[in-house]
Parts: structure tokens; C-alpha cells; sequence
């Protein structure tokens, strides 16, 4: 399939290489043009309209709705490149209030649109282990499912509409924080009774049983925030967004509101480039740890 790739950064690099591996014909745009030089196989393209002219679906992964809108809406943008009865396969962590938004700007210029958030770091997308959750017209998803199977082990279907697609990533994303925030504040304590880390760690995977709490353990264990899989300044996004949705459904989530305050200290204590697991500094700080 004929596609067009936007947002080369840490996960959509990956992902834009596996599109290409599953024999996909890739042309492929970046703000920063030296990491769409860096995809093998692919075109480059000048500007996300020139990247989708002749695309039957244009992939977007960028950081976050202000970039989205930027890619999206400009006159050189994805909306004035894509042909009719062409699709915008959104896979950023944004809001469903932006899902909506270009819901009805794609379908008012007869294109289609689905949101397909996923869950996995960096290295999953480059190893094709992401899990793809898809939202929108069903027809859309079934023509786009080998977009979905290149990139991803597993494609669970969010919904009808793209922007529940975003809910789930959203909710998805609140779990995985308030397990940090759990294990910032369990090794804070465990650190000030002096039981070792890694122990505690050893204890908690026979426990759970989940790659997620072996992988951020290890990393709070040893204190290994750098480099960042995934920025703090983006879990902070996905807090905010996380809670505007959980306003939106009138459905309180008094711990996102925690959580999202103990990101804000971290990024006040200048972690914002760091791992989002650095939220762990958070409950040490608060504990009297340096
Ligand atoms: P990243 O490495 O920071 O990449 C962000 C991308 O967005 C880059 O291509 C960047 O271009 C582009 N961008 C940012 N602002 C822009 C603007 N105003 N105009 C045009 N392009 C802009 O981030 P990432 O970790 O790949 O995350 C991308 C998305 O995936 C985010 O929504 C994130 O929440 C989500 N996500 C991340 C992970 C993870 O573990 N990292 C996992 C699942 C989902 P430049 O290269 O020019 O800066």
C-alpha cells in the first residue's frame, strides 16, 4: 500500500521501518528533515502535504495535539495533501477532544479518519510488539488492518468512534502511571527501612508477572531515568488529557489528579526530559532521600 508517514521521533521511527519491512511503499516527512533521511527504503518528502499526495493512508505520530494541529491543519498540512476516500491513521496520544475535531475536518473533506493509539516503548515499535488499539468506522479499520499487523503484535478494536480509541490509550497510560507512582512510593520506604531494591523488585515480579512492572521496576531500582523511552513532559500530556476525558464523561479519577501533581514536581525539579519513571525522585524527595 502506497503510504505516507509523519512524525519520525522516537516511536514513529520504529514504526515507519516496519511499515516498510512489510513491503509497504513508504514517503515519509519530519520537522527535523535528518530523521526522515535516516528511514532506509523510504521517500522524503518536503511537507506533510506533499508526503500524502498520492498516499491511500497517511500515518501520523507526533508528540502531541498542538503538533498534530500544526502537521494537520497548515496550508502545506496532511488534510490539504490527502486525496478523497483516502484516511488519516492518527497513532499519537491525544486528546478526544482533538479525536473528534478531526473526525469531522477529514469527513467534511470526504477523507477518513481513525484513531490508533498503542501501547509499547521504543523498543517495541522497532521490534513490532506494539499493541494497536484502533477506534472508528469499522469498514475504515478492516481496510487499513495490514497498517495495524505491520506495526504491532496484537490490534484490539476501541470502538465505533476514533476518539474512544483515545479514551483506552488515555486510560491505558493513567494505569502504567499510578503503577510508578506506586513503586516511587513503595522503594522511598523500603529505601528509609533499608531493605534492598532489588530484592523488593525480585519479590514484586513473582508477584505480578507483567514485562511492565519488571521493565520500570528495574529502572526505579537503579535509578536508570536517561535516556528517556518516553518522556516525563509527555506523561504529564497524557495526565492532563487523561483527566479532561474523565471530565468530559463526568467519571471522577481522583488519583490521575495525584499523580498529575507529582508530575509537575518532577518537571518543576527540571525531570521533564528525563523517564517518566523518574516520577520515583518525587516520593525520595518527599521522604527526606538525596
Ligand atoms: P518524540 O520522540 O518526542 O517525537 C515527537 C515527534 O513529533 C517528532 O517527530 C517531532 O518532530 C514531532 N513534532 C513535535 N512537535 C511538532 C510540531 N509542532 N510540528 C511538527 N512536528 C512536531 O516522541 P515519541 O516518544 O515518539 O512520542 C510520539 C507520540 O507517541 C506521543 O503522542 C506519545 O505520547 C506517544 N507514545 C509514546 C510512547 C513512548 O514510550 N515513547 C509510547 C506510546 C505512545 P522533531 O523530530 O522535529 O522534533
Amino acid at each position: 500500500m502506497k503510504l505516507a508517514f509523519i512524525g519520525l521521533g522516537k516511536m514513529g521511527s520504529g514504526m515507519a521501518r516496519n511499515l516498510i519491512r512489510a513491503g509497504h511503499e513508504l514517503t515519509v516527512y519530519n520537522r527535523s528533515v535528518e530523521k526522515a533521511r535516516a528511514i532506509e527504503g523510504a521517500r522524503v518528502a518536503e511537507s506533510p502535504r506533499e508526503a500524502c499526495r498520492d498516499a491511500e493512508a497517511a500515518v501520523s505520530m507526533l508528540a502531541d495535539d498542538s503538533a498534530v494541529e500544526a502537521v494537520v491543519f497548515d496550508s502545506n498540512g496532511l488534510a490539504a495533501g490527502l486525496k478523497s476516500g483516502a484516511a488519516h491513521i492518527s497513532s499519537s496520544t491525544i486528546s478526544t477532544a482533538l479525536a473528534r475535531r478531526l473526525a469531522g475536518a477529514h469527513e467534511s473533506r470526504k477523507q477518513g479518519y481513525l484513531s490508533a493509539p498503542v501501547f509499547g516503548r521504543p523498543e517495541a515499535a522497532e521490534a513490532k510488539k506494539l499493541v494497536v488499539t484502533p477506534g472508528g468506522p469499522r469498514e475504515l479499520i478492516k481496510r487499513y488492518q495490514s497498517v495495524f499487523e505491520a506495526i504491532g503484535r496484537a490490534t484490539f478494536i476501541a470502538g465505533g468512534e476514533a476518539w474512544q480509541a483515545n479514551a483506552v490509550k488515555l486510560c491505558g497510560n493513567f494505569m502504567i502511571a499510578t503503577m510508578l507512582e506506586t513503586f516511587s512510593e513503595a522503594f522511598a520506604t523500603l529505601r528509609k527501612a533499608q531493605v534492598d531494591p532489588h530484592l523488593f523488585l525480585e519479590i514484586v515480579n513473582s508477584l505480578f508477572q507483567s514485562p511492565l512492572y519488571a521493565a520500570y521496576g528495574s529502572a526505579v531500582a537503579d535509578e536508570k531515568f536517561e535516556p528517556a523511552g518516553f518522556a516525563l513532559k509527555l506523561g504529564l500530556k497524557d495526565m492532563r488529557l487523561v483527566l479532561a476525558t474523565a471530565e468530559e464523561c463526568a467519571s471522577p479519577m481522583p488519583i490521575a489528579s495525584l499523580v498529575r501533581d507529582h508530575f509537575v514536581d518532577a518537571i518543576a525539579h527540571g525531570q521533564g526530559e528525563l523517564d517518566w519513571s523518574s516520577i520515583a525522585r518525587v516520593s525520595a524527595r518527599n521522604a527526606g532521600i538525596t
